[in-house]
C-alpha cells in the first residue's frame, strides 16, 4: 500500500480548518493540523487518523519546530488568520492592527517559506490561501482586515509567478460570509454582536468551503484553479447582503 500524500493545514483547531482537516482526509490525505489550541486540533486528529502539532503563526520559533515535524508535505492550506474589531480608520487600534497583520500576512509568509522546500521536493505541491472577498475590494470600518487579507492575497499571487516552471500549484480562496468564529474573535467574545452578523442571512458553512478546498486539491497535477470566489447567494459584495425581515 502506498502512503499517503502529506497535508498541513494552519489553524485547524476550529471553523474552515477544522472541516478542511477532515475534508482533506477524507479526500485520502494524511493531515498535519496546526493551530495554539492543539488540544482541539489532537481531537480531530484522533477521528481523522491525522496528526495535531502545536503551531502559533506569529512566532518564528512555533514555525520552525513545526515545519520541522513535518518532512514531507504535499499540500499546504494557509488557512490562520482572522480579523478584530470594526472601526474606521479615525479610530484604529493599532493592537487589532498588528495582529491581523502578524497573523494573516507574516504568519502566511512564514510557513510558506518554511514548508516550500518540503512543497517542491514532493514533485507535486500545492499551496491553498484562504484570504477573503476581503482581498478584493475595501469596505468601511474595515480597513484593517482589508488590508491584511489585500496584503496576503498579493504574497499568494505574487508566488503565482515566482513559481512558475516549478512542480507547485498555487489557489486563493476568496469566501464571502462564512459562520465560524470568525464574528465571535473580531467582536472580542460578542456573541449578540457575532450573532447579527449572520441574522436573516444563510450563510456559507466551514463545510461548504472545505468541500472546495478539497475540489482544488483533489484535480489533476496540470490543473491549476487559480482563485475561487464564494458566497452565499443573499449575499453580492462585503457590505451588500439580502436579509429576510424578521
Ligand atoms: P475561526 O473559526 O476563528 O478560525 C480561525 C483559526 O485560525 C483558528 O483555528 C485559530 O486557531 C487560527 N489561528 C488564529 N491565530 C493563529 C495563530 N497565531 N497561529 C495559528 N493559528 C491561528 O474562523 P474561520 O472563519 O474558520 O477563519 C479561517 C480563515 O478564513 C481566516 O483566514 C479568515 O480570515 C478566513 N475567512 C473567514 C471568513 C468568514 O466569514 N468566516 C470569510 C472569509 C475568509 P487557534 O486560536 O487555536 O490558534
Amino acid at each position: 500500500m502506498s502512503t499517503p500524500p502529506v497535508a498541513v493545514v494552519t489553524g485547524a483547531s476550529s471553523g474552515i480548518g477544522a472541516a478542511t482537516a477532515r475534508a482533506l482526509a477524507s479526500a485520502g490525505f494524511h493531515v498535519v493540523l496546526g493551530a495554539r489550541r492543539v488540544d482541539r486540533c489532537a481531537e480531530i486528529a484522533k477521528e481523522i487518523d491525522g496528526t495535531a502539532v502545536r503551531l502559533d503563526v506569529t512566532d518564528a520559533e512555533s514555525v520552525a519546530a513545526f515545519a520541522a515535524a513535518v518532512p514531507e508535505c504535499r499540500l499546504l492550506v494557509n488557512n490562520a488568520g482572522g480579523a478584530k474589531g470594526f472601526e474606521p480608520v479615525a479610530e484604529a487600534d493599532e493592537e487589532d492592527w498588528r495582529w491581523m497583520f502578524e497573523t494573516n500576512v507574516i504568519g502566511t509568509l512564514r510557513v510558506t517559506k518554511a514548508l516550500l522546500p518540503a512543497l517542491l521536493a514532493s514533485g507535486d505541491g500545492h499551496i491553498v490561501t484562504v484570504t477573503s472577498i476581503a482581498a478584493l475590494e475595501p469596505y468601511d470600518n474595515g480597513a484593517g482586515y482589508t488590508g491584511a487579507k489585500h496584503a496576503q492575497a498579493m504574497l499568494h499571487r505574487t508566488l503565482r509567478g515566482e513559481l512558475l516552471g516549478q512542480p507547485v500549484r498555487l489557489t486563493e480562496i476568496l469566501p464571502g460570509m462564512v459562520e465560524t468564529d470568525f464574528s465571535l474573535v473580531r467582536f472580542g467574545g460578542d456573541q449578540a454582536r457575532a450573532d447579527e452578523v449572520y441574522r436573516g442571512i444563510t450563510p456559507l458553512t466551514a463545510d461548504d468551503v472545505a468541500d472546495v478546498i478539497a475540489f482544488a486539491a483533489t484535480r489533476p497535477s496540470h490543473v491549476n484553479l487559480d482563485q475561487i470566489v464564494l458566497k452565499p447567494r443573499a449575499q453580492a459584495t462585503p457590505m451588500r447582503a439580502y436579509r429576510e425581515p424578521s
